[in-house]
Order: structure tokens, then C-alpha cells, then sequence
């Protein structure tokens, strides 16, 4: 399993960014997400989208974020411009993951000492300040080493066709998607 922990969430300020952490963590292949519990609006939208274009995909929330991060059962990375490159740390990270649970920790403001000190990787994707959501696209096509490109959406109601040019998205028929073909 892979879990991404959205660490602070400023209503208002934050909500697309929020929902943005969540709509890449299940477009580039985590299993799940989890919010603080001012973010209902970003949970909302990130489960419209899940109903929408499929899963599994499950967006919790928690008022205790950093109790998600100390109690984690496996391995915890922080992505963090002061950390480790990520191009270091990636192969000894793919060989935790094969053996358990992983819990990657974004920040929306300054993130507690204390994550630093529990993470097993802080985890840096360049040493330049840039956006979580970068940071964490990066790095789960590190982890998964671009095979999320691949991967399928079950219990869609829509799939977008791909085109060359245009739009095209068209409803996917139930009977197909409950039989796994879809
Ligand atoms: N100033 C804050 C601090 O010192 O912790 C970070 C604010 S930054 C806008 C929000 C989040 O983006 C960070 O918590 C981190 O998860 C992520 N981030 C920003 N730059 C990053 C980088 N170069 N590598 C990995 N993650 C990064």
C-alpha cells in the first residue's frame, strides 16, 4: 500500500492545492490519501473524481495528522527541499516498499521537526523550493518506475478516449467495468 499524508491545509488558501495533492496521488498510482480535517471541500472533489474516472482510490481525513505520521506500520518519506535526492534514495526506498506499507508526508507551510526525525527518507526532488504537488508527481513515477503510466481504473462511470486533437470522453457500459475489462 502506498498512503499520501497532506500535512496542514489552510481553508481557502489551500483548497486547490490540496486537491490537487490528492487528484495526482491517485492519477500516478497511491492507493490513498489523507487530509486534515478542515479539507472536506478538497475531499469532496477529489471523491467526485474517483466516482467519476474510477478506483480505488480512498481519501480519509484525521484531526491528528502527526499521530498518521508517528503510528504509521512501515516505512514514512518526507518530501522536502532540504532532504536527500530523490535519484539517491529511490532504489533503497523500492526495496522497503517491496516488503511493506508506504506513507509519503507533503507540507502546505512549515512542517514540524518531528517529521523530519520520524521519516525513515527525507526526500528531496532537487534542493529548489517548488510545490508538493511537482514534488510528489516526481516521485511516485520514481517509485513506481513509470509503470502507474499504465495502469486501469475500475468502477468508472467515464474514460477519456485519447485523441490526437479534441476532447472525447464517453460513459464506460457497467457490465464491462464489473467484469474487470474496462
Ligand atoms: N517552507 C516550507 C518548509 O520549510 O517546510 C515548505 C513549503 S512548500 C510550498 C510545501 C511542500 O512542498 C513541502 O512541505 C514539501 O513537501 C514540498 N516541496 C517543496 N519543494 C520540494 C522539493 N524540492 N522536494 C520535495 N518536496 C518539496
Amino acid at each position: 500500500e502506498v498512503a499520501v499524508l497532506r500535512l496542514g491545509h489552510r481553508p481557502g488558501r489551500d483548497n486547490r492545492m490540496t486537491t490537487h495533492v490528492g487528484l495526482t496521488a491517485r492519477a500516478l498510482g497511491a492507493d490513498r490519501v489523507v487530509l486534515t480535517g478542515n479539507a472536506t471541500r478538497s475531499r469532496e472533489t477529489i471523491e467526485d473524481i474517483t466516482d467519476r474516472f474510477g478506483g480505488p482510490f480512498v481519501v480519509e481525513q484525521t484531526e491528528e495528522p502527526k499521530r498518521v505520521v508517528r503510528e504509521f506500520p512501515g516505512a514514512v518519506v518526507h518530501l522536502t527541499m532540504y532532504g536527500l535526492p530523490v535519484q539517491d534514495v529511490e532504489r533503497d526506498v523500492r526495496a522497503d516498499h517491496r516488503a511493506g506499507p508506504l506513507l509519503i508526508v507533503v507540507g502546505a507551510e512549515k512542517v514540524p521537526f518531528d517529521v523530519y526525525e520520524r521519516a525513515d527518507w527525507n526526500v528531496a526532488v532537487t534542493n529548489q523550493p517548488h510545490s508538493e504537488v511537482a514534488g510528489l508527481a516526481v516521485f511516485l513515477d520514481r517509485l513506481f518506475e513509470g509503470r502507474e503510466l499504465d495502469w486501469e481504473w475500475e468502477g468508472a462511470t467515464h474514460r477519456v478516449v485519447p485523441k490526437a486533437t479534441g476532447k472525447r470522453v464517453e460513459p464506460v457500459d457497467p457490465v464491462d467495468s464489473s467484469n474487470g475489462d474496462e
